[in-house]
């Protein structure tokens, strides 16, 4: 069986020039607003819907709003210049009204408004020199062709070359090609919901009159909740299906790093390491999630999740998503495994070349238990000998791309993702599928809270002062310069600039990390800083992830406004790690707006990440979050998640379902139509697992 998308489908497939009426240069306008096939310019939603109001004469309660109004000519007056306006005085309703035209022809507006004529005009109502005036109707009909001018009319955002009419006039023509389609909605919930059928929700969505528009919406919003769903559980399917060894463990070498250990386990790491330890004992691949704050300690976690493998005889790596934090990494477990009469290697691309050949071939015959690197781990010409469990670090970090390769590399290979990022339940959902989940909660014993405060930038001058004063009492500091998303040089000449004139005051004590050092450079300015030598480390965020310095008790980010809640917090957490107590500076630049203003005081009142993203996805919504977070997924178009989140997990709920009555998609009539389904939402790269899944 091919997965190819089926013909029924070919007509929303086809190229927008293909519509009647639309030549190359609207065909190319479409295409860079929407999208190259019928399909995307039907799912170009409407921003708003319009209304005209009928009245029978201009009044001041309409001004600048449209409306369609009577009008007779009296009299013309062409333009004395060419940069004047065509203007036609007439009556409208017993007011006087004038219409103007720039660059209009007399002819054409002596037919279309002849004197003595009575006409209908629609356009936006104006006023000039105390007259009610309309500017370039929109619309202008015979007295009895009223109801010519639409009441209701959707608006949409559009793009050099194009106009709403033209814009709604291929979208009539796209609505012609919508082909019959089955229900793919579960018949009860659309009874429940009262949803229309998918063309119909379409038509509405693009004529829309109050009521129906609105439901249009949420059903498309559902379906496409549900595309999702589908495309999530395919993939799950398929993952899931994977069989792999168990890795019962024995218990012996986690007992023995316990003991090594100079802390004993939270009550959340030992909740997950007992999940963990379920899942690697089924015969069954794990996918689970780990979601800690940042100083939840997930890394012993994963330590000890990677003992179990080898108790069990198989390999265990753990990968990270930049050579600083695999470094972190390696530092910790090696000498941990040397204790334990294991043999670690390390593997990225900063590893020199007879180290990295070594490492390969440690790998490859097996004498090296446990393997830390980034991505290089998994690149060409490594080849585990048996690999019985993968640890993913700051998952979200890693594209799609990479965790697909990563997994077909790893037949019968269990996994483990972390993140510091906690991600709220929803988008999780929406994100993952059913993923199952450990949550670290709580933190270690014995921080102290940092006290974080809010500062304009005008006091810079006294922060470097306060600075001063710590530095003299053994103090050490991250000063984190702002984010310019559009420019890594920015990032850097900003990071530059901070760093020249902290100098001035510090002198030697202050080293700098930006993205556009060379690694040498990097990781001598970090071990300045970690050793001591160096009290300020000057950086952008490259130090977002991971780094762990414990004597580090204040950071200053400069400009915070312009970095997200979630962002903000990550940093934080790169403070408050030791037995110190922290400080958290954030300088802002005056006036702050109302998102600003919102997230700096969250900071100040919160250090729960869970907490923290919950108001982040609050105040920014989801579509920008799961867009800024990278995640690779496509952006939901409907705002199903914002506005119903309700129907994230009654979407989930109902794939399962689906699923399990028709794993392929083709036995009921409902599993053909929820294949339907995945190609219209352009789920095909899940659709490509129906193949196997058949
Ligand atoms: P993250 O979850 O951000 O990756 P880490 O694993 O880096 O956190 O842990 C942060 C710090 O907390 C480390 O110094 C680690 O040794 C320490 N730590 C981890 N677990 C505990 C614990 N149960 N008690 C005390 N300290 C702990
Ligand atoms: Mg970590």
């Amino acid at each position: 069986m091919s997965a190819r998308r089926p013909s029924q489908l070919d007509p929303l497939f086809r190229s927008v020039e293909s519509l009647p009426g639309i030549g190359p240069k609207i065909a190319a306008a479409l295409k860079k607003l929407t999208g190259p096939y019928v399909l995307n310019l039907l799912f170009h939603a409407p921003s708003h819907v319009q209304e005209r109001s009928v009245l029978q004469a201009p009044d001041l309660g309409h001004l600048n709003r449209l409306v369609t109004l009577p009008f007779q000519a009296r009299e013309h007056h062409p333009p004395a210049t060419k940069r004047m306006p065509y203007r036609i005085v007439g009556d409208s309703g017993g007011e006087t009204l004038e219409v103007a035209f720039f660059h209009a022809s007399r002819d054409y507006l002596h037919r279309q408004l002849p004197t003595g004529m009575p006409r209908w005009l629609s356009g936006e109502l104006g006023q000039y020199n105390s007259r009610f005036r309309m500017l370039h109707p929109d619309y202008i009909v015979a007295q009895d062709d009223l109801a010519a001018i639409p009441r209701f009319e959707p608006r949409y955002a559009l793009t050099q070359g194009l106009t709403t009419q033209r814009l709604h006039k291929a979208m009539l023509a796209a609505l012609e090609l919508l082909p019959d389609m089955p229900e793919w909605i579960e018949p009860s919930l659309l009874q429940k919901r009262g949803w229309p059928g998918f063309q119909a929700a379409l038509e509405a969505l693009h004529a829309p009159d109050g009521k129906e528009a609105s439901l249009a919406r949420e059903r498309l919003g559902y379906d496409e909740l549900l595309a999702n769903a589908l495309a999530l559980a395919l993939v799950r399917q398929q993952a899931r299906k994977r069989p792999a060894p168990p890795l019962s463990g024995t218990g012996k070498l986690q007992a023995e790093l316990r003991r090594l250990l100079p802390y004993s386990l939270t009550g959340d790491q030992e909740r997950a390491l007992v999940e963990i330890g379920t899942d690697l004992s089924q015969p069954e691949r794990m996918m689970r999630l780990v979601q800690g704050d940042v100083g939840a300690g997930k890394t012993v976690v994963a330590l000890l999740a990677m003992l179990q493998a080898i108790e069990s005889g198989r390999q265990a790596a753990i990968m990270a998503p930049t050579a600083i934090l695999a470094q972190q990494h390696f530092d910790f477990i090696a000498p941990l495994a040397t204790r334990l009469g294991l043999k670690c290697v390390m593997m990225t691309g900063k590893v020199g070349a007879a180290a990295q050949r070594q490492a390969r071939q440690a790998i490859a015959e097996g004498s090296a238990h446990l393997a830390v690197g980034t991505h290089a781990l998994f690149q060409e010409g490594v080849e585990f000998r048996d690999l019985g469990l993968v640890v993913i670090d700051e998952q979200h970090r890693f594209g799609v791309e990479q965790r697909l390769r990563l997994s077909d590399k790893g037949q019968g290979t269990h996994i483990l993702l972390m993140t510091a990022t906690p991600i709220p339940r929803t988008l999780l959902l929406a994100e993952q599928g059913d993923l199952d989940t450990s949550i670290l909660r709580e933190k270690p014993p014995g921080r102290l809270p940092i006290t974080t405060i809010a500062k304009p930038v005008e006091q810079r001058g006294a922060v470097v002062d306060a600075l001063k004063r710590a530095l003299d009492q053994g103090a050490r500091a991250y000063w984190v310069c702002p984010l310019v998303e559009e420019s890594e040089l920015i990032d850097m000449a900003n990071a530059e600039e901070r760093y020249d004139s902290l100098k001035q005051v510090f002198g030697d004590q202050v080293v700098l990390v930006h993205g556009r050092q060379s690694s040498a450079e990097k990781d001598a300015a970090m071990l300045a800083f970690a050793s001591g030598a160096a009290k300020i480390l000057v950086a952008t965020t490259v130090i977002e992830v991971g780094v762990n310095v414990p004597e580090a008790t204040i950071m200053v980010i400069e400009q915070a406004e312009r970095f997200g809640l979630s962002q903000l917090h990550q940093l934080r957490g790169r403070i408050g790690r030791g037995t110190g107590k922290s400080t958290c500076i954030l300088l802002y630049k005056p006036p702050l707006n109302q998102t600003s203003e919102k997230r700096l005081q969250t900071l100040r009142e919160s250090d729960d990440g869970f907490e923290i993203a919950e108001i982040d996805l609050e105040i920014r919504g989801a579509g920008e979050l799961l867009g800024t977070r990278q995640s690779g997924l496509p952006n939901f178009r409907f705002g199903g998640i914002e506005d119903h989140p309700e129907l994230v997990a009654i979407s989930h709920k109902d794939a399962r379902l689906l699923m399990m009555q028709d794993p392929s998609l083709r036995a009921t009539e409902r599993g053909q139509a929820a294949r339907l389904l995945l190609y219209v939402f352009e789920r095909d790269e899940a659709a490509r697992y129906l193949v196997t899944a058949a």
